[in-house]
């Protein structure tokens, strides 16, 4: 996955893309377009929704994080434009928040000139005391953020989310603040809930400190990244009147809309806030967050494809101009921004042309070289000017003395090479590689045999302590069996999960071979007829087929404790096992 910043105008193209009407309104959308006036090309950490769940009015205020720069202290602040301050027009004046991990060890100068920069010279004199004294009370409470609400004209306070320890630590440090509710009825009013707390309270400070009774309850739990476990949670504020059912549905497709591949954008619930006054819950709200890395690894597939692999040629066929041109508006079409071109791709009388098309439709265009093009072949190569090379490493020294700055090398694995890792790797740098692609599982080198548990052991040890600032070194997804070892036995510490766990065919590439028909992946010979890369993305069936596989079930993988973090070539299924 592509992880990138992105700007504010990203996420909102995002977010008309997926807009669920029960949250966000036609009026609602239009008015955001002021958001993207005033702040579109600016970049943002992620973008957040705040959703109203007991209202049934379709709005959302909308939430940037977004770097600061003049602020001492304050590295990046949350910005929230309310929904009637958005829908006005004109210039926005958002609520800011810093996430600033306050307490009473925290130096008192950064304290008071942060303070002065975020609330302003006046407001940071009267409110300074007022917070050293509640920081005093309890050392192990933080003050997690600070806020101010100057559009909503609250010119005088400054919004504080409390972190404490423990739940009874919470009723103890509220009680000490000089927080004005009853505790007992707090206690009983958050006992539902807590199962999920994660003790953190919002609550108001002015000059004379904690204010009013009315409070809000932060609640996270790392259960909801799961989204059928999310669903029972809407589901319990829905049964308790806190959420209408339409916006909880609104809520479970929000959490089920497949993500965006490249650049990466995913779609969750960060978490809930419960307003509490007069001795109950008041009003549930929900914070929607659209994310630049995965919120969970529970999808199946990007939405679109994140790259294409396009067979140019091969012994019987060469791809039809025509097709080809076709297929590129339709990644055009579809947000997908790489195509990888492969079979004999140097043999193919079109490439040129393919490559000027590609530029025209701001697609990334990949050459991929196998071993088998002769070196003469090789030799036109720099001539094409491609944006983005890979080479098989036996093909390399043919490009010897040559700008290798924009080429990656790829290297397969077996039992009988294993063992010459350290030198592939080696070789590769003195030609001046920027990556070097370590695969294995492949089905094009069918005869190799596959390495043996205790080599893929040692590379995985030489790879995870590799370093070196000019070539990277890249295991192929298609390995699935090494990068499962590089990641370790402790299967909570393994990051080899999730849909780039292994096997991705279907789930984030399909291959249009060189006769126009078209399958996940190269190696697939399960062929179908489409001229529509959507229909085919969603309706296929060994598209389907490939989503619905979840992990290894070769017999000799059983007891695995990779299992897990592995998932292997879908061609090779059972003969490739460590
Ligand atoms: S035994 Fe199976 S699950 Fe374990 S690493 Fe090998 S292929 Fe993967
Ligand atoms: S089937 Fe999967 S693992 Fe095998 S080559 Fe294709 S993408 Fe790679």
């Amino acid at each position: 996955m592509e992880i990138k910043n992105l700007k504010v105008k990203d996420y909102l193209e995002h977010l008309a893309r997926h807009q669920i009407k029960e949250i966000i309104s036609d009026e609602c959308m239009s008015a955001l377009a002021n958001v993207k006036a005033q702040y579109g090309d600016t970049e943002t950490h992620c973008a957040g929704l705040e959703v109203r769940l007991g209202d049934p009015e379709p709005y959302i205020d909308y939430i940037m994080e977004i770097d600061e720069f003049n602020i001492p202290g304050a590295d990046r602040l949350w910005y929230e434009l309310d929904y009637e301050e958005y829908a006005k027009g004109g210039h926005l004046e958002p609520c800011l928040f810093y996430t600033a991990y306050l307490n009473s060890a925290t130096d008192k100068d950064y304290l008071k000139k942060l303070l002065a920069g975020f609330l302003g010279e006046k407001r940071a004199r009267t409110l300074y005391d007022p917070l050293i004294r509640i920081m005093a009370v309890n050392p192990k409470m933080y003050v997690r953020s600070i806020g101010t609400m100057t559009s909503r004209q609250e010119l005088d306070i400054m919004r504080m989310v409390l972190y404490f320890p423990t739940w009874d630590e919470l009723f103890q440090g509220l009680s000490d603040i000089g927080w004005k509710g009853d505790i007992e009825a707090l206690k009983t009013a958050l006992e539902p809930w807590k199962e999920v707390w994660s003790t953190e309270v919002a609550v108001d400070l002015g000059p004379e400190g904690v204010m009013s009774e009315k409070i809000g309850f932060e609640i996270f739990s790392p259960s909801w990244k799961h989204p059928v476990l999310m669903s029972s949670f809407i589901a319990k504020l829905e049964k308790a009147g806190l959420c209408l059912p339409s916006k909880g549905d609104a809520l479970r497709r929000w959490t089920n809309i497949l993500p965006d591949g490249d650049p990466f954008i995913h779609t969750f619930v960060a978490y809930f806030k419960l307003n509490y006054k007069d001795g109950k819950i008041t009003e549930a709200k929900a914070y929607l967050e659209q994310s630049p890395t995965p919120g969970n690894y529970y999808f199946a597939a990007y939405e679109k494809p994140v790259f294409a692999e396009m067979e140019l040629k091969n012994r019987s066929n060469a791809l039809d101009l025509d097709t080809a041109i076709h297929w590129l508006k339709e990644l055009k079409a579809n947000r997908v921004r790489k195509v990888k071109f492969i079979g004999d791709v140097l043999e193919y009388q079109h490439l040129g042309e393919l490559l000027k098309h590609c530029k025209e439709f701001g697609i990334n265009p990949q050459i991929e070289i196998n071993s088998n093009v002769p070196k003469e072949k090789m030799a036109t190569l720099p001539a094409l000017d491609a944006p983005s090379l890979i080479v098989d490493f036996d093909n390399l020294k043919s490009l010897q003395g040559t700008d290798l700055a924009k080429t990656s090398a790829k290297w397969y694995m077996d039992i009988d090479n294993a063992g010459t890792l350290p030198q592939v790797v080696s070789e590769s740098e003195k030609l001046g590689v920027k990556e070097l692609i370590i695969t294995g599982m492949t089905p094009q080198k069918a005869a190799a045999v596959y390495p043996e548990k205790q080599q893929l052991i040692e590379a995985a040890e030489f790879i995870n302590n590799y370093k070196n600032t000019k070539m990277t070194l890249t295991v192929d997804s298609c390995f699935s069996p090494l990068r499962a070892i590089m990641g370790g036995e402790n299967t909570k510490r393994n990051r080899n999960r999730g849909i780039e766990r292994g096997c991705s065919a279907g789930r984030d590439r399909f291959c249009i071979h060189a006769d126009g028909r078209l399958s996940p992946c190269i190696f697939i010979k399960e062929f179908e007829n489409s001229d529509s890369l959507a229909t085919y993305w969603e309706k296929s069936e060994i598209v389907q087929k490939l989503r619905s596989i979840k992990e290894n079930t070769a017999e000799s993988c059983k007891g695995c404790c990779y299992r897990r973090h592995c998932l292997t070539c879908y061609c090779k299924q059972g003969k490739n096992i460590v």
